[in-house]
Order: C-alpha cells, then structure tokens, then sequence
C-alpha cells in the first residue's frame, strides 16, 4: 500500500466528507485499458497486449458498525444501501451488484470485509470499451483488502474479479481486463499468456497518444457473432486435430501446419483459423517492435491486424472501416485498427502528440459525412496499475 496522498483528485476526500460527514480511511484506485493488439485471441489460448491508461476509477472508503454497505456513485449519481448478507444476493441490478459481489467473494475466501461507505468516482467513460467495469472491480477489491488489512496475491485477484463480473454482473468476459487493471505499469505494455495468465511488462514509449474513436454504432450483432467465432474456432481445431496430434485450442497451431492442412479444412474454420495463427504472430512482432521503439512496424502490425479481422475474422463493419482508414491517413498516425469484439464499438489509433489535434479533427469531419453518424474521441496516455492508499 503506498503512502503519498498526491496520488488521488485533491477534492476526493472532501466529496466523501460531504456526503457521509467523516474523511475516508483508504482510497483505491484502477485504471481502464486500451489493447494494442491480439483480437480473439484470448479465448483461443492466445497473446494479448493491453495497456493502462491514464484514466482511473477511485474508490474511496471508511467502514462503518452498523454492518450495511452504502455505495455511492458520482458518475452515475445514485446511492445504494445494502445490509452486509444481502451482498450474495445483490446480482443482476445494475452498477452496484459489482461492488457488491467483490464484497461477498471476499468475504466468502475468509476476508474480514464489515460494512462500509463507499464513493465511487470515475475518469474512464462508462461502455465505450475502455473497461470501466475491470476498473471498478479492481479497484473496489484493492480497497475494500486494505480496509480489512489484508492482501491476495495478484493471480487470485484477477480471479476474483472476474468472478464478481460473471456471476454477479451477468457478463462473461475475458481475463485480460482484470489483469491488466491489476498488472499494468506506467510507461510500458503488458504481454499475456492467455494459457497461463503469465505476464510480461514491455517498454512503451510514453509520448505516444492512445486516440479511441468511438464509431457510435451500435453493437448489435456482437454476442450472437462472438458466439458463432468461438463455435468456427473449435470446429477449426476438431478438424485440425485430425492431421495434427495434440491440438487442444488454435494457440497450438503453427503457420507451417495451417499451410500444410489448410486445405482439408472447410473454408469458415480455415479463415478463422488464419486470423488467430496470425494474430498470435503479430502480437509477439509488436512486441519486439516496442522494444525497439519501431513505431512503423508497429503501424504496419496494427494496420495487419485490422485487416485480417476485416477479411479472414469478418467482425469488422463499414463504419469501423471507415474510421480506421480515416485515421491512417492522418500524418503523424503511426496505425489504426479496431478494437474489441467488432461489429462497431471502436477503433484505436497511435499518434504522435502533434497529430491528435488534426486526427481528431480528419474524424470529427470527415466520419459523419461518411456514415451519417456521430463519432466521439478519447484520447489518453499509458497508466499504471490498482493501488491503495491509507489517508485516515
Ligand atoms: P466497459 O467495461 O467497456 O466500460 P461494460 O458494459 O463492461 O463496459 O461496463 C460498464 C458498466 O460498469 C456500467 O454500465 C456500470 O454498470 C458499471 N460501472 C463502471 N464504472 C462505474 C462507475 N464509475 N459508476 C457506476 N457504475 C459503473
Ligand atoms: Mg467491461
């Protein structure tokens, strides 16, 4: 736990004064994500390389005897007031069942978790795919364990959040968002095995924007699609495994093995298949690329990836098309491609900090007259990881 109260928005303590009348005794916090690259790739056992960004969700928290929980959320401006039992049970209403059951899960592996009031309040904005929700999780966990004195090594923690958004939010996702609100380092990227959730940090060059160009489309199609992937990926490797010994997922497979057996494969499971095999490749040459500060291999690896995703993934659209080649045709952009499971949502572009003034000009301008439709930008800088602080 750190020390320094210059880590958190001066007015904070005095909001939580406002509302519950006493200064907070731990204030946490998490930040949202970004990932550069390796789409569809975890649930096929893959890599992806997400990065923190400089937009957070702060929690900031006192406990209280009387056993109830009192959440407060100043983005959302609401108040929830639960008793410390109903916890288990508070899933599936909304914003607060994930404060609720990061409370419950720590409290069923033995934390000493009393009741509490709790303010929440948020820089990363809410359902645009900057994982709001990991943030909140995450940074709720790492409070409420310093409240408690206590501590979980990170792998379980990462679990535990997770969990809170299965069964508490109804959300199915992925492990990348926890771990990297957990993981992340300020000034680099994070490598994960997506097997065995091993990480590795890698240097980001810190003058590089992260601009998230939000397609305002609605992401109608994306459960059912993401569904119909993950069937095309196993059948891929059922079929695989009939050449091949010992496939269990498309993490398993080579290049060379897809261009051996490529042709015995039917045509969906084949594409698919080339997208994730190539897509593992790319995130461990942007790897490299980080490392040697190569902007323009990393450009070309993002421009790649948005094509196979495009063309042999197909979860790709018009709109995100357009905007990804609207921002790379921006001087001083180093490449684009979209981000997240598709079918709208957003699109990710690395810029010089002298290029986002007119990236995110070319997008406000030229995407409407395209599409019909309103975009929004957001633009942010590498983060770092949850911390807590003990202010009382
Ligand atoms: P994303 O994680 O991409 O932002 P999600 O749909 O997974 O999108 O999560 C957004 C949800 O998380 C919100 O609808 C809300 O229920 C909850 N949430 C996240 N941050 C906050 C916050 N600061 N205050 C209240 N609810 C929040
Ligand atoms: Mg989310």
């Amino acid at each position: 736990m750190d020390d320094s109260s210059s880590l958190f928005p001066h007015d904070l303590p005095d909001q939580f004064g406002a509302r519950f009348g006493r200064p907070p005794e731990v204030i946490a916090s998490a930040p949202g994500r970004v990932n550069l690259i390796g789409e569809h790739t975890d649930y096929n056992e893959g890599f992806v390389l997400p990065v923190a960004i400089d937009r957070r969700t702060w929690v900031a928290m006192a406990a209280r005897e009387d056993g109830r929980l009192h959440f407060r959320s100043e983005t959302t401006n609401e108040d929830v007031e639960i008793g410390l039992q109903d916890a288990d049970h508070h899933r599936r209403k909304g914003w607060s069942s994930y404060p609720a059951g990061i409370v419950a899960l720590l409290r069923q592996q033995g934390v000493p978790v009393g009741g509490m009031d709790v303010l929440i309040s948020s820089t990363v904005p809410l359902g645009t795919g900057l994982s709001s929700s990991a943030a909140l999780e995450v940074s709720m966990a790492t409070g409420t364990l310093a409240l408690a004195g206590s501590s979980l090594p990170s792998q379980e923690l990462v679990r535990l959040c997770q969990r809170a958004e299965w069964d508490w939010a109804g959300v199915q996702c992925g492990i990348m968002d926890q771990t990297i609100a957990v993981s992340g380092k300020s000034r680099a990227a994070l490598l994960i095995d997506c097997r065995t959730l091993d990480t590795e940090t890698v240097p980001l060059d810190p003058s590089l924007q992260l601009v998230v160009c939000d397609t305002g489309m609605p992401r109608t199609l994306a459960t059912s699609e993401y569904n119909k992937r993950r069937g095309e990926c196993d059948q891929a490797v059922r079929e695989l495994g009939r050449h091949a010994a010992g496939l269990t997922s498309l993490r398993d497979v080579t290049q060379e093995q897809l261009s051996l057996f490529g042709r015995h494969l039917s045509e969906t499971p084949l594409r698919r298949a080339r997208h994730v095999v190539t897509e593992n490749e790319r995130v461990l040459q942007a790897v490299d690329a980080l490392w040697l500060r190569d902007h323009r291999s990393l450009g070309k690896l993002l421009g790649a990836s948005h094509a196979s995703l495009r063309d042999d993934y197909q979860v790709s659209c018009a709109e995100l098309d357009v905007m990804v080649a609207i921002c790379q045709s921006v001087p001083g952009v180093c490449g684009a491609r979209m981000t997240g499971a598709g079918f709208g949502g957003c699109a990710l572009a690395l810029a010089t900090p002298g290029a986002v003034g007119a990236l995110t000009e070319a997008v406000m301008s030229r995407y409407p007259q395209h599409t019909g439709r309103t975009p929004s930008v957001v633009t942010c800088t590498v983060g770092d990881g949850t911390r807590a602080v003990r202010v009382g």
